[in-house]
């Protein structure tokens, strides 16, 4: 995986680049990247994500670079929404309960 913008640009305006902490997870292998933030530091990861959740600042600077992304107040709105976008695909296995049926949400 590749990014278009530069380390040395990042590191000088991000403290910690979350971009940086979600590429050490990767190869994604066409699974969906998700990021939820607030604030500055949050951009550069936002700018990369497949899926961002945004609000505060964050969502600022998001309109002003004109980045789509789902405006959240609480992680029960950014799960309903996940679960409406992100279809169940072999890419993205989820860990079915052993047993039991899946409770409805
Ligand atoms: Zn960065």
């Amino acid at each position: 995986m590749s990014f278009p913008s530069s380390e040395a640009e990042c590191r000088s305006t991000c403290g910690l680049c979350k971009r940086e902490a979600i590429a050490a997870h990767g190869p994604f292998n066409g699974r969906l990247v998700v990021h939820i933030g607030d604030g500055y530091s949050d951009l550069c990861a936002a700018r990369q994500a497949d899926i961002v959740f945004a609000r505060a600042d964050l969502a600022r600077f998001l309109d002003k670079e004109g980045i789509t992304y789902h405006a959240f107040e609480d992680f029960f709105e950014v799960i309903r929404v996940l679960d409406a976008e992100t279809p169940e695909t072999p890419e993205t296995p989820r860990r079915e309960p052993t047993g039991g049926g899946r409770q409805a949400g």
